[in-house]
């Protein structure tokens, strides 16, 4: 049995511990459960058909078919509360996009998706003048209850030890392979940072993400009813009892991961121009994507340092890439496969963005 440190207890500290538990291992998970934590704060949407010019997404049948497993396995079944399956209705923005879907979504790579929508629906509650199309296979995560759900059943395992701890930087001796504890040190033989955006800023390995800021609302409308996700410039979550999450925005260039007011602002504005209906801004919040340039995830291990790994960098995809990633990166730790060259950290070295 070997030793695993992983810092970070979001979506990929957590998944990818319960998967090297139930694989045997013994981890240590350290988290500082920041509540704007990615993770904890995410809208936890899932959609394989995304973007402006609405493309399916990379390994969209591999992700969405792991996600559903994961919580196939018979320890995980009791999370299946926390994700919902539901269709997602994209309204047209203008005649141009109507045409554009005309045109497009019988295609052999999108028909199994799509659902064509010709005139508006529930024109009372939205606007959609042009009607939209339904996108097949989405839904959401509660990603709150499932971490905690997920970390209860963990905390099961008698090799599990969860430590509720910032880790600076000068605590972790990769030489002695140990965390420099005021209690006593915690050993391991392999340390993974997953620790979302921040091993961009603070880290002993600093990998350049372009973290993404990204603000929420959480609404109560209760006359929108909603049998499905809407998307449009802004989406909206059907959470319950007339309650909706609505997000998100996208920004580089932040000083604070704090929400603010020119936030709810465009969220609002976006709110207004879509929904007919009166609603209650409930709670705003914010947090950072931990984002990359060419949108892949990044995994893998130190050039220098063979014991200290990496696996970060979902993005908009939290909810498509953990079960997923989390299997190939338990798998890579163990010594049973590789890794693709998409998501190798070592991408970072070949091109020169890092040295090694
Ligand atoms: C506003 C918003 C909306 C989003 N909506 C969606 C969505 O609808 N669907 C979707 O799929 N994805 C969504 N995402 C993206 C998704 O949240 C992320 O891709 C995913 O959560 C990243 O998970 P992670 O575990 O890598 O990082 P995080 O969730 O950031 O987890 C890292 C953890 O490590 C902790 N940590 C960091 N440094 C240390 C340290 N030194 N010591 C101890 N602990 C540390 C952090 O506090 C955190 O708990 C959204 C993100 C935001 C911000």
């Amino acid at each position: 049995m070997k030793s695993y440190c992983i810092i970070g207890g979001g979506l990929a500290g957590l998944s990818l511990a319960g998967r090297l538990l139930l694989a045997g291992e013994k981890i240590t998970l350290i988290d500082d459960a920041c509540p704007s934590g990615a993770s904890r704060l995410a809208a936890g949407m899932f959609n394989i058909v995304t973007g402006k010019h609405a493309v399916k997404t990379w390994l969209a049948e591999e992700l969405l078919a792991d996600l559903k497993a994961f919580f196939e396995i018979p320890i995980f079944e009791k999370l299946q509360q926390y994700i919902h399956y539901q269709p997602l209705y994209r309204p047209f923005k203008d005649i141009g996009e109507y045409n554009d879907w005309l045109g497009k979504y019988q295609s052999p790579e999108l028909k199994d998706y799509i659902r064509f929508q010709a005139t508006q629906i529930q024109a009372d509650i939205f606007a959609n003048p042009l009607g939209g199309i339904f996108i097949e296979n989405c839904g959401w995560l509660d990603t709150t209850g499932f971490l905690q759900g997920l970390l209860a059943i963990l905390n099961e395992f008698p090799h599990f030890q969860y430590i509720e701890k910032k880790i600076a930087a000068t605590q972790i001796d990769l030489q002695e392979k140990q965390i420099v504890w005021e209690e006593k040190p915690i050993f391991f033989d392999e340390l993974i940072l997953a620790n979302g955006w921040q091993i961009s800023q603070e880290s002993i390995w600093q990998i350049p993400l372009l973290p993404v800021k990204g603000e929420i609302l959480r609404i109560y409308a209760p006359d929108l009813q909603l049998p499905f996700l809407l998307s449009g410039k802004i989406y909206v979550i059907p959470t319950g009892s007339g309650h909706f999450i609505a997000g998100a925005t996208y920004e580089w260039d932040f000083a604070h991961n704090e929400p603010t007011q020119a936030g709810k602002e465009i969220l609002c504005a976006h709110l207004d121009e879509l929904l007919q209906v009166k609603y209650e801004i409930i709670s705003h919040g914010a947090g950072i994507r931990p984002t990359t340039h060419d949108r892949r995830p990044v995994l893998g291990t130190h050039p220098q340092f063979p014991h200290l790994h990496v696996f970060t960098g979902f993005g908009t995809k939290g909810v498509l890439s953990f079960a997923h990633f989390s299997q190939i990166m338990a798998g890579y730790l163990q010594g049973k496969n590789s890794l693709g060259k998409e998501y190798d950290v070592q991408r970072y070295y070949r091109k020169g963005r890092m040295k090694g």
